[in-house]
């Protein structure tokens, strides 16, 4: 029997929706797979907690969140409401940091039949991972703003004629550490032999340009590399390999990027599996806890109106088992999904359907039930 604790934080706009069929499709899973059980503890952190307590998690969260096995999350952010300065930083990367989850993992495979938007292309021939390092460089929350008044001011202003004859400056520090960028490089050659696949690993810098933290990124990355002689390795400035995600993405097999390009790029290969809706993704500290969440944000022009693709958050539950040593699972969450999507029947608006979130959970939980002995169709618990 294999039982799982999961803490869940559906958090804001289509965060909430999308999770709640991550979690419908995970219960089918339970009844399909006899050994396998969930306890599912819902945590109402997130912009709405902000607006009545000041904060978006109470003090202990990172406490109370360790008695877990794993973290489920829709996503965060309320622009409207609160500032966007505050909402992410307040769960999202708290999170990452604290649990010290440094590969952010988002796999680029095109789901046949989702929409595909380049021509003369075949989506088949696409299989990478992005490894994003989630917990540092420009990320790390340091600098500061400085009126002319202030001290500190003159240091930077006598960088440039433009800077002095401004009225504030604002310095965000990029940091970037030997040990996290050689940790993540090595989760990404790691990740290379065990998919076996082209046997490839790109480097995503920009050392012409940022002399001191993608130095220290390029010659670890060469470092690393050597540790590994029976895969590739190559690196790409981060505007050139943009580039080729649209041009050749069937080259890449595992790509390293740093926190702010890995964020970039994978909203970009997103759109190589149909957009933001379709692309999974997990936060991972090897034999840590796990954050699992979609790519994609709050989503609030459609959030409410029942149309968010649950895609992407089932995905990222079928990573979620994965992490927790449940292939079988995974494999049949992820194939269920994927014939759902190939079906084409039912599907939400952005990839060019007229279902609710909630018909394709529906559909993707049938699709489990109906790999048991005995089929009954799933009923949503009222
Ligand atoms: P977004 O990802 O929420 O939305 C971008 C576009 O993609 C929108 O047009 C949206 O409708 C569409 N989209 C996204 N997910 C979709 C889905 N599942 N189905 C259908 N369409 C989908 O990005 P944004 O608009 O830049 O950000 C909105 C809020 O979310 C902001 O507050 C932002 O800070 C926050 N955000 C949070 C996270 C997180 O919690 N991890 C990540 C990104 C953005």
């Amino acid at each position: 029997m294999s039982h799982h604790r999961v803490a869940v934080i559906p958090g804001d706009g289509i965060g909430v929706e999308v999770i709640a069929e991550g979690i419908k499709v995970l219960r089918g899973l339970e009844q399909t797979a006899p050994n396998l059980t969930f306890e599912f503890t819902d945590f109402p952190w997130g912009c709405g907690y902000y607006l009545q307590h000041g904060e978006m998690m109470p003090p202990d969260a990172l406490e109370i969140l360790a008695q877990f096995g794993s973290i489920y999350l829709g996503g965060v952010g309320w622009p409207e409401k609160v500032p966007e300065e505050v909402a992410v930083r307040g769960v999202v990367l708290a999170i990452r940091f604290g649990f010290d989850q440094y590969a952010n993992v988002r796999p680029v495979k095109p789901l046949q039949g989702a929409p595909f938007p380049l021509a003369g292309k075949d989506p088949s021939q696409i299989d990478f991972v992005v490894v994003r390092e989630g917990t540092e460089g420009l990320y790390v929350g340091q600098g500061g703003r400085y009126a002319r008044q202030q001290a500190g001011f003159e240091q930077w202003a006598s960088l440039r004629p433009a800077f002095l004859q401004s009225d504030e400056l604002a310095v965000q520090i990029g940091l970037y550490s030997e040990h996290g960028c050689r940790r993540v490089m090595q989760y990404s050659f790691e990740l290379a032999r065990r998919r076996a696949g082209k046997r490839l690993v790109t480097s995503c810098t920009k050392v012409n340009a940022l002399n001191y933290g993608m130095k220290l990124w390029s010659d670890v990355f060469e470092e690393v590399a050597e540790e590994y002689p029976d895969i590739d390795h190559e690196w790409m400035h981060a505007d050139a390999l943009a580039m080729r995600f649209v041009t050749s993405p069937e080259h890449f097999d595992v790509v390293v990027a740093p926190n702010l390009f890995g964020d970039l790029i994978t909203d970009l290969s997103a759109t190589l599996l149909g957009g933001l809706g379709m692309a999974a993704g997990g936060n991972i500290h090897p034999g840590g806890i796990g954050m699992f969440e979609p790519p994609h944000g709050t989503a609030p022009d459609i959030a409410g109106r029942g149309i968010a693709n649950p895609v992407a958050a089932l995905l990222t539950a079928g990573m979620m088992l994965d992490e927790l040593g449940e292939a079988q699972a995974a494999h049949l969450l992820n194939d269920a999904v994927a014939d759902v999507v190939r079906e084409g029947a039912v599907r939400t608006p952005d990839i060019g359907g007229a279902s609710t979130t909630q018909e394709v959970g529906d559909a993707v939980a049938n699709c489990i039930l109906a790999s048991r002995p005995q089929t009954s169709d799933f009923r949503p618990e009222t």
